[in-house]
């Protein structure tokens, strides 16, 4: 039976390698009815691909990504249903994106200053919108200084590698009520990553306060062992299971588009929740100042 279902995807607005109509198109090659795109800072790619989707027949779910950083590695938090449009989200979304930049060209001065000759104009060439670090990697590969991106965060770009430089986050909590200002759905992205559930446990109490609302629980390539884990913790907090493969372009990240299995009723759960929220005023949002990265 064909996977119906992917809420978790990028485009060229931030660092996956196709744009929004070519994302949509490979989506109804891949047998997909449902599609969430889930840039990270942006919601740039969301009008194009809901106009794909809309001659394709697929049901586009805006969404967005925020990482965030909290001891011991960085907790992302995916949002659905957002009202993107509105002009205070925008404007906290163009902060995020404009220290990205400034870090991008610090991690390029630094690299030049290792001897490592790549330019900050040919990054700027490759990201068209969000800037990442998986674009500065595909700078250094296309330099012949790594032979993939893996290598790219191994050698220089990855934390406490000689390239790296932190950026301006959010901490989880303010990315949850940043999410909540578009009348957004906020949801933990794979849980499994580092810092790792133990520590998550932690945090997932004061996430919940602050309204988080979803654990994504069948993510890219966990195991039927790994997702009843997620799928019990979901139950424990009363979050909605949902899930997706993140996929950024083929290679990238080990799962296909479309490659995982998600259940339909995440999506009924998630659009009832949805219509509970869309027409009312949110709550107001302000960005905090700085905080050290740990
Ligand atoms: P940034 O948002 O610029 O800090 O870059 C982080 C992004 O890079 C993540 O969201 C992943 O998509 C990607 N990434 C992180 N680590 C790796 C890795 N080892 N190999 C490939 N991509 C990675
Ligand atoms: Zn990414
Ligand atoms: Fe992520
Ligand atoms: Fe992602």
């Amino acid at each position: 039976m064909p996977n119906y279902v992917d809420l978790h995807t990028h485009s060229t607005a931030s660092d996956g390698i196709y744009t929004p109509a070519e994302l949509l198109h490979r989506a109804k090659d891949a047998g997909l009815r449902v599609l969430a795109l889930t840039d990270h800072d942006s919601t740039d790619g969301l009008q194009e691909a809901a106009q794909v989707a809309g001659k394709l027949d697929i049901d586009l779910i805006p969404g967005i990504e925020i990482n965030t950083d909290v001891a011991g590695g960085e907790v992302h938090v995916l949002g659905y249903f957002l009202e993107y449009e509105r002009l205070a989200f925008q404007g906290v979304l163009k902060v995020l994106r404009d220290a990205r930049v400034r870090r991008g060209q610090r991690m390029v001065e630094l690299l030049n200053e290792q001897g490592v000759a790549i330019s900050w104009e040919r990054v700027r060439e490759i990201a068209q919108g969000s800037v990442g670090r998986p674009h500065i990697a595909q700078a250094l590969m296309e330099a012949g200084y790594v032979q993939s991106i893996g290598e790219a965060f191994d050698k220089y770009i990855g934390k406490g590698c000689s390239a790296y430089v932190p950026r301006y986050k959010l901490t989880p909590v303010d990315a949850v009520r940043f999410i909540a200002s578009a009348n957004g759905l906020p949801v933990i992205a794979h849980p499994l990553e580092l810092p790792g559930l133990e520590e998550l446990r932690k945090w997932l109490p004061g996430l919940c306060e602050a309204g988080m609302l979803g654990l994504e629980t069948y993510y890219g390539a966990y195991t039927d062992e790994e997702v009843q884990t997620l799928r019990a913790l979901a139950d424990e907090y009363h979050l909605i299971p949902t899930g997706g493969s993140d996929f950024h372009g083929p290679g990238i990240h080990p799962t296909p588009l479309g490659g995982r299995h998600v259940p339909y009723e995440t999506v009924d759960r998630l659009k009832a929740e949805a219509m509970k929220r869309h027409g009312k005023t949110p709550p107001s949002f302000e960005l905090p100042p700085p905080v050290e990265e740990k």
